[in-house]
């Protein structure tokens, strides 16, 4: 697992390369990452070594328990985190070189600081506050602010399954009629995250609750209301294509999901979207959090899957995301 996962790397890294070497993003085709997040510098960052192959067991006996669960098997080149203070810049370089448009979740404010570095390469999207404990009204006003005066264009990430709650939740529902109104996509995390440790880091999440199939009454509730189902639903593949047979408003993004399980099996839920006819609504993205080379990393994966046609890459890359966001209409 080692070799295939060092040859991928340096595949990914080779193409990368090629496409600097080049020293123009003019020739290099267009990706759009769905999923990135407006963070600074993050204290706690470690090199990490992505896919990681197996999550281990723990005994609470032992404690204190680490938060993932993840193998540590190691890798090379491991991703690393930016020197403190480059973050940002640094994964903007990236966006450049590998001529990433992305959409970008945070605070209006931390947002903002990442479109005026990198107007063209940014697309804002906001960020959901907790729903218990948060002021609702305030919330609401800061979301019809942002959408109608702010120029964001997709609310997110709606982190509802780390609180244990649907989203169908009536609630949550007045958000998703405002989205709905004026036409704005959503995007809701469901699937990943417990990263093999919930009962140590999450006590508030609950797998149950990234079941693809809870998006229903909402949809039904808003039958216009534009969907990224964000992680993909992983591992609920059966109940994700179903919900993805019944709405046709509805679109997958693969962020996290990525780089963060086993690639053969990352490699397995991607293809099963793809071969059961949706092609067309699965969107390439990172999750992009702490090393600024995830992105090289991420688009590598898609870049050596033998399973995918050279326009399914293509669709996953670019033409999806672009549909779904409507960049062709200018909007
Ligand atoms: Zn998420």
């Amino acid at each position: 697992m080692r070799i295939i996962q060092t040859s991928v790397a340096i595949v990914a890294l080779a193409w990368a390369g090629s496409a600097a070497a080049q020293n123009t993003t003019a020739t290099v085709p267009p990706v759009i990452d769905v999923h990135m997040h407006a963070m600074e510098d993050v204290p706690i960052a470690v090199p990490f070594c992505p896919n990681q192959t197996r999550f281990e067991a723990s005994d609470p006996k032992d404690g204190p328990e680490a938060p993932f669960g993840w193998s540590k098997e190691e890798c090379s080149p491991k991703l690393y985190p930016a020197p403190k203070g480059q973050y940002r810049s640094m994964v903007l370089a990236e966006m450049e070189r590998l001529n990433v448009r992305g959409v970008v979740f945070g605070d209006v404010a931390d947002v903002q600081k990442w479109q005026a570095a990198a107007p063209g390469r940014i697309i804002p999207g906001t960020a959901f506050d907790k729903v218990e404990g948060s002021d609702p009204a305030r919330q609401l006003k800061m979301l019809e602010v942002a959408f109608t005066q702010q120029g964001f264009k997709v609310m997110g990430e709606i982190g509802l399954q780390y609180e244990g709650i649907s989203p169908s939740d009536m609630r949550v529902d007045q958000y998703f009629a405002l989205a709905e109104k004026l036409d704005i996509p959503v995007a809701i995390h469901m699937g990943t995250g417990g990263s093999g440790r919930a009962n140590v880091a999450m006590p508030g999440y609950r797998g149950s609750m990234g079941n693809p199939l809870l998006l229903e009454d909402l949809l039904a509730r808003h039958p216009k209301l534009r969907v990224q189902v964000m992680h993909a639903g992983y591992p609920m593949i059966d109940n994700m294509l179903t919900l993805l047979q019944a709405n046709s408003h509805v679109y997958v993004d693969i962020a996290g999901l990525i780089w963060s399980y086993p690639r053969k099996e990352v490699n397995r839920y991607i293809e099963r979207l793809v071969d059961a006819g949706f092609g067309d609504r699965v969107m390439y993205g990172t999750d992009q959090l702490v090393w600024p080379g995830l992105m090289a990393y991420s688009i590598g994966i898609i870049q050596n899957a033998d399973y995918l046609s050279p326009e399914q890459k293509r669709d996953i890359l670019y033409n999806n995301a672009a549909r779904f966001l409507r960049l062709d209409k200018g909007k």
